[in-house]
């Protein structure tokens, strides 16, 4: 990963990284260079020899300075080319995995911990091998160092590191537990946080005093958190305490050896004064070492469950497997298909078989929660039937490459996004892949009714959809409509599912798109879902869902005539307006206008 990253900082970090370390190993002789001229001169009252050792040992010390700094800015920017490359990798996986992935919260706990930890981690495995690298080098040259002295001292050095290093792969796993172990925690806070802090929650924490109680609960998540990570860090502490104590009590043992040694007067003074250094520098770069295995430890298990999300794109990359969509279809059929969301028992569609023949206009209709989103997304290809199939002209459509008959369907949802983006990249984001010619882009929100909402606009067409950056403006619920129907269009597909698309425009700008939505659609077909009998009724076909299964279709006068639960549904609207007019100023009910007087 790094290396494809970033190699010329790569390659600088390590040649860098061994020049420190031969620069150590250099210090302790220079050292003993030093120790050795001043004690001579103090025989013969001349320093001169000393000088030449001593600026070395500056020359040594300076280069390692400035060797440092260097190194902590190439490693930042190291460090920042890694995680670029990460983030790619992993929105790449949050953008192709199943839809399905997004119902389940531990899919977001993953990507989550994905998002906050595992980012930075391949990096600081290669930051633990290279300062294990150097630290290892750097051992090399100071235990010959050391070992010329005695041997003894050399292995008491090694060993004081073992402590040190049983206790920081415990402290590893800690960590590592802590983070899985809080990361529900953790979204559970950010949530609250954003509820506090997002533009559209603002009004309603405002308009129902929330303001106050959502602090509390934040406060009362945080509060757990903070006793977590007390415990959390007190028996991180407690490790890292006994494998530190272990570890000084090793080396304090080598010191009186040491001091042993120099009263037996097995060695001499310069040799003694560089031993010290030499231990004192060897234990740091031991400490280091096994420092860099703890670091190498820690992420290494970040790293898996980082390879974990990663693998879940895999089934991704499978799906690019299947024949090519067709651009066109005589008919589409659905047969007795059922579908449950994942992780729930009730089905929301339970043997549902329908037509939708070429050119047609398709009303669907039904009560909150019969099941008329999920068939949409089913035949948008956005989830598979667990049982049944839809076909295009015969062919199941679970043959053809996802991608490809993604591309045949153009699906605006409900609760389409508002994209922080001008006009015409909140209308062209609807095919990508075209160019978005101000011709075609405004034709689109011709059709759709928004071309006069945008040409009102500051800068028209090129105005920011948006109040979250400079120079933005935001429209209202139904112009917000407009523009997304404009998006429908311009994707130009066989098929056009339309949730909704009426429900947040005024009357006369409903009655505009459904007059011109057959020329509009010019022979595409079109499958719309609407509560509204005045757009319902216009349909070629209106086939009404109840329960997950289709309970009648038929023209609008054929229903009425049936006398099912179409009419039960189509009068008690009727009644209902009739009902709303009547209360208002007597005068004016019976005006047209009401579904029931058509
Ligand atoms: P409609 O569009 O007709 O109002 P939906 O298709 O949205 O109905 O929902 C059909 C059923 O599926 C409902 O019972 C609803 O509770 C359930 N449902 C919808 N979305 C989900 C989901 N993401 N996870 C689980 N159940 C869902």
């Amino acid at each position: 990963m790094v290396w494809s990253s970033g190699r010329r900082p790569f390659v600088i970090l390590v040649v860098l990284q061994a020049l420190s370390a031969v620069a150590l190993g250099l210090q302790v002789l220079a050292v003993q260079w030093v120790l050795s001229a001043v004690l001579a001169a103090d025989e013969r009252a001349d320093f001169e020899g000393a000088v030449a050792p001593v600026l070395l040992l500056a020359g040594l010390t300076a280069f390692t300075a400035v060797a440092g700094a260097l190194q902590g800015q190439l490693q930042r920017f190291l460090g920042e080319l890694v995680a670029r490359r990460m983030w790619t990798r992993v929105l790449r996986v949050a953008t192709g995995v199943d839809l399905a992935h997004f119902e389940s919260p531990e899919f977001y706990d993953h990507l989550n911990r994905v998002q906050t930890n595992a980012v930075t981690r391949p990096y600081q495995v290669t930051q633990g091998l290279l300062s294990m690298a150097g630290a290892a080098v750097a051992s090399v040259g100071l235990g010959l160092a050391l070992a010329s002295v005695s041997p003894v001292l050399l292995a008491l050095v090694v060993v004081g590191g073992i402590p040190l290093l049983v206790t920081s792969r415990r402290e590893s796993r800690l960590e590592f537990d802590f983070s899985v172990g809080q990361t529900p925690v953790l979204r559970q806070r950010s949530y609250l946080a954003l509820l506090q802090t997002g533009r559209e929650e603002a009004k309603e924490v405002r308009a129902f005093g929330l303001g106050e109680w959502l602090r509390s609960r934040f406060d009362a998540i945080y509060d757990s958190y903070l006793h977590a990570l007390r415990r959390h860090a007190v028996r991180r502490t407690i490790l890292s305490v006994l494998g530190q104590l272990g570890s000084a009590l090793v080396l304090g043992g080598t010191l009186l050896f040491l001091v042993w040694l120099i009263s037996r007067g097995a060695i001499g003074v310069a040799g003694a004064g560089a031993a010290i250094i030499a231990i004192r520098m060897l234990a740091s770069q031991v400490q280091g070492l096994f420092r860099g295995v703890q670091q190498i430890f820690e992420s290494g298990l970040f790293l898996d469950d980082l390879d974990a999300f990663l693998d879940l794109g895999v089934p991704a990359l499978e799906q690019t497997r299947g024949s090519e969509a067709p651009t066109s279809f005589d008919t589409i059929r659905v047969e007795d298909v059922r579908f449950a969301y994942p992780g729930s028992t009730a089905e929301a569609l339970c043997g549902v078989d329908l037509e939708l023949r070429a050119g047609e206009i398709v009303a669907l209709v039904g009560e909150n929660g019969s099941g008329k989103t999920t068939l949409a997304k089913l035949l948008a290809g956005l989830y598979q039937p667990a049982a049944g199939r839809i076909t295009w002209d015969g062919a199941d459509i679970s043959g053809f490459r996802p991608a490809s008959l993604r591309d045949q369907v153009s699906v605006t949802f409900q609760d389409f996004v508002r994209y922080a983006f001008t006009g015409t990249e909140n209308i062209a984001v609807g095919r990508v892949e075209l160019p978005a010619s101000p011709e075609r882009v405004r034709a689109s929100a011709r059709a759709a009714g928004a071309e006069s909402v945008l040409d009102a606009l500051p800068e028209g067409f090129e105005t920011l959809l948006s109040r979250l950056f400079v120079g933005g403006i935001d429209l209202s619920g139904g112009q917000w409509q407009r523009v997304a129907l404009a998006r429908s269009f311009f994707r130009d597909a066989p098929l056009v599912i339309l949730d909704e698309p009426s429900s947040a425009l005024d009357p006369r700008a409903e009655h505009a798109l459904f007059s011109t939505l057959r020329e509009v659609l010019d022979g595409r077909t079109a499958l719309f879902i609407s509560h509204r009998f005045s757009t319902v009724r216009g349909a070629d076909r209106i086939i009404v869902l109840d329960s997950g299964t289709v309970a009648e279709q038929g023209t609008h006068a054929e229903l009425v005539a049936a006398d099912g639960l179409y009419a039960d549904l189509y009068k008690l609207q009727s009644h209902t307006d009739i009902a709303g007019a009547g209360a208002g100023a007597g005068a004016v009910t019976g005006t047209t206008g009401n579904p029931a007087d058509g």
